[in-house]
């Protein structure tokens, strides 16, 4: 194995996990054994809410503007550290360099908008009646969870690591099995800025330690973010317990492309949607709907698709299930008419032999109601549907039961804004790919692709990781008594 075992991080230590399941992590862009992972168990989660419970007193009682001194120092070690995180993150998942790059540096963004947290957690105050004042303040929840999928190893966790912590919650991190070593990396560097022992607590594993985290009493909230079947397993657990939740889930995100639509910007946005990440990113295009005469585009989509690389442009799937599964899918719609313009199927790359690769993939003439049409397929796949009026394929999207994103290219403002009121999605859109709004804006979908209240980043994020405290105060005794004092 490359690395060592992969242990805890609790109260400030690293841990190891005493545990007869091990799972092994390889490499997905060649198949290098990476690591051993033993899952830990319900005791194990259980000591790490005992430290996060103890630490929760001293840190939530820390001024907000002390808090975010860590944040500031992690944000500097992110940058000090970043190649070689990112060669980590593309290590274990599979994404390019440039790829993991550019997950490393949203993750000093997302600590930039935590160190700006004092500036909009202030509450409010305002003289009610004569003498009495009434004001509110924003509170931490006490010990908090988060549950995290493969797909960013880095980035998702800090979604909310900074967020949480620095409003002065303590927290249990849950990394995906399948990409466990950034995680560890992140809470080293943690410690390193000076995070009090017990503040941050990884706990290693899979589906065990999230129902655990889901029934334990000591846990007031839980996010997760992973794919709808068990996003919905997860609200309903957890909420079930009385605890709060936001869960994320999976997407199948729609770009409707009108005729006039540049055609050079649009085929490379829709290219690079589709294939960036080697498709395993929630916002990714998955279903193009084409409104009227839009071959001239689907043409240029098939270039862009063939100029990309395996193995230099587009990383690995996950694992060798991933990639049969997707390939499974472009079959399948092969044989019901579909029309394969640019297959992916059986990649290998030179070298590599043993990494999971799937080419960029363009089906056209897909019917709405084929899998490839409704289902996430989380691979770099394209889906092309052709309609003749905005409003059928506006129907189709809306049909769709997910709503995570969803994107419309034109030159027509009136157009664009037709889509914008009309598309059943949380974050749309204009000649944009990916559109993923960038802090302080919040991310988060609809429909079955979010199960909650609010969002996850952002500004919304401190409705969601802190409760208001309603105080009000009669500063001046001799204040006269009516009905409303
Ligand atoms: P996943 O749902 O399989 O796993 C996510 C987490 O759930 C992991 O930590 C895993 O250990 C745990 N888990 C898996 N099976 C479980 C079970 N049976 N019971 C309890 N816990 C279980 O997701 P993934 O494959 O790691 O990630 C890909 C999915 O995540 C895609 O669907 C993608 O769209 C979604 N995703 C969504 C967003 C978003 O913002 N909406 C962002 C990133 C990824």
């Amino acid at each position: 194995m490359k690395y060592e075992r992969i242990r805890n991080f609790i109260n400030g230590r690293f841990e190891t996990i005493q545990s007869d399941r091990i799972l092994t992590i390889t490499s997905p862009g060649d198949g290098t054994p990476l690591a051993e992972l033993p899952c830990s168990t319900a005791a194990d989660l259980d000591k790490a809410v005992k430290a996060a419970k103890a630490a929760f007193p001293g840190w939530s009682k820390t001024p907000i503007k002390e808090r975010v001194q860590v944040f500031y120092k992690y944000k500097f070690l992110l940058e000090k550290n970043l190649p070689e995180l990112a060669a980590l993150c593309s290590e274990e998942n599979g994404k390019t360099m440039s790829e993991a790059v550019a997950e490393l540096e949203k993750c000093i963004e997302l600590t930039e908008f935590a160190c700006s947290l004092p500036q909009l957690v202030t509450g409010e105050t305002l003289e009610v009646s004569k003498g009495i004042e009434c004001r509110t303040e924003h509170v931490p929840l006490g010990v908090v969870a988060s549950i995290v999928p493969f797909n960013f190893p880095a980035m998702v966790p800090n979604w909310t690591i900074p967020n949480a912590i620095a409003l002065g919650n303590c927290m249990i991190m849950k990394p995906s099995e399948k990409v466990p070593l950034s995680v560890g990396r992140l809470a080293a560097l943690l410690k390193e800025a000076g995070l009090p022992d017990g503040v941050l607590n990884v706990v290693q594993g899979d589906a065990e330690i999230v129902n655990a985290i889901c029934d334990h009493p000591g846990i007031e909230a839980v996010s997760f973010v992973g794919s709808t079947k068990i996003a919905k397993h997860v609200y309903q657990r957890a909420t079930q317990q009385l605890k709060r939740c936001l869960a994320l889930g999976g997407a199948k995100n729609h770009l409707l492309v009108l005729p006039d639509a540049r055609p050079d910007m649009t085929a490379q946005n829709i290219t690079a949607s589709m294939s960036g990440c080697a498709g395993q990113r929630c916002m990714a295009a998955s279903a193009m709907v084409g409104v009227g005469e839009i071959d001239h585009i689907v043409e240029k989509i098939c270039q862009e698709a063939r100029k990309i690389v395996a193995g230099k442009d587009l990383g690995a799937v996950i694992n060798k299930e991933s990639k049969q599964r997707i390939e499974r899918y472009i079959t399948e719609a092969e044989q019901q008419g579909a029309k394969i313009l640019v297959d992916g199927r059986h990649t290998v790359v030179a070298g590599k032999e043993e990494g999971t690769y799937v080419g960029p993939t363009v089906i056209d003439y897909v019917k709405p109601d084929m899998a490839v049409a409704r289902e996430e397929i989380f691979g770099p796949v394209i889906s092309i549907m052709r309609t003749n009026t905005l409003d059928e394929a506006i129907a189709i999207e809306n049909n769709n039961p997910y709503g995570n994103a969803a994107s419309v290219f034109t030159q027509n403002g009136g157009a664009a804004r037709y889509v914008i009121e009309r598309a059943s999605a949380g974050m749309i859109g204009v000649n944009v790919g990916v559109p993923v709004p960038r802090e302080p804006f919040s991310f988060g979908g609809w429909n079955e692709s979010k199960f909650g209240v609010g969002d996850i980043t952002g500004k919304s994020s401190i409705e969601f990781w802190t409760r208001l405290k309603k105080s009000t105060i009669k500063w001046n005794p001799e204040a006269g008594v009516n009905w409303m004092s």
